[in-house]
């Protein structure tokens, strides 16, 4: 899939809205997404997840061989399931402590195991950073890092490779110096 291909999906399965929007962090942006919207259809899923299997395999070569898939909970999940499955391994989910923490607490690692790192959309890129100190805590290799979106356009430094299906550069903007309040477009609260 190329990048036309990977957005007409997110448009055609409202993954991506584009308009006038108030975001959690009381920033207004032109577009929005969820990707959930996209991923709720199995075969659309499937589809992104193998397309993002393949670019792993291009850009990674012969470090495209991993003993496992792990995901943060909840969101990387049915992305991380999809990868291990195109990738024909075995898929486990880091998931939140009582203190918002991540934790692996009903798998286990074993040491010098090498894991693919997944997620859907990446922003600031803590999640997968707490995802990949879990993984080398117990003294396996987080050895690459695959997401849906990189919505942080390529800036997070993750310290090894990384590969997206679709890179978004962030496009927000301080209420009282946003452009589309300016041109008077109605503000939508989407999510919550
Ligand atoms: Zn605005």
């Amino acid at each position: 899939m190329n990048d036309d291909e990977v957005l007409t999906v997110f448009r055609d399965t409202r993954a991506l809205l584009e308009g006038h929007f108030e975001l959690r962090s009381g920033l207004h942006s032109a577009r929005y997404f969820q990707c959930a919207q996209a991923l709720r259809d199995p075969a659309i899923a499937a589809r992104l997840c193998d397309a993002l299997a393949e670019r792993a395999r291009a850009e990674l070569g012969e470090d495209a061989a991993f003993d496992g898939v792990i995901a943060p909970a909840l969101g990387g999940i049915i992305v991380g399931y999809e990868l291990a499955r195109a990738l024909r391994v075995p898929f486990i989910f880091a998931e939140k402590n009582s203190d918002g923490s991540l934790a692996l607490r009903r798998f286990a690692i074993r040491a010098g195991e090498r894991y693919l790192v997944a997620e859907d959309v990446v922003t600031r890129g803590g999640r997968v950073g707490e995802t990949v100190r879990i993984v080398e805590e117990n003294g396996a290799a987080a050895a690459a890092i695959a997401m849906l979106v990189d919505r942080s356009a390529g800036s997070v430094p993750f310290g090894r490779p990384a590969v997206s299906l679709l890179r978004m550069a962030p496009e927000t903007f301080e209420p009282n110096a946003c452009p589309l309040c300016a041109q008077g477009l109605p503000l939508a609260h989407p999510g919550s």
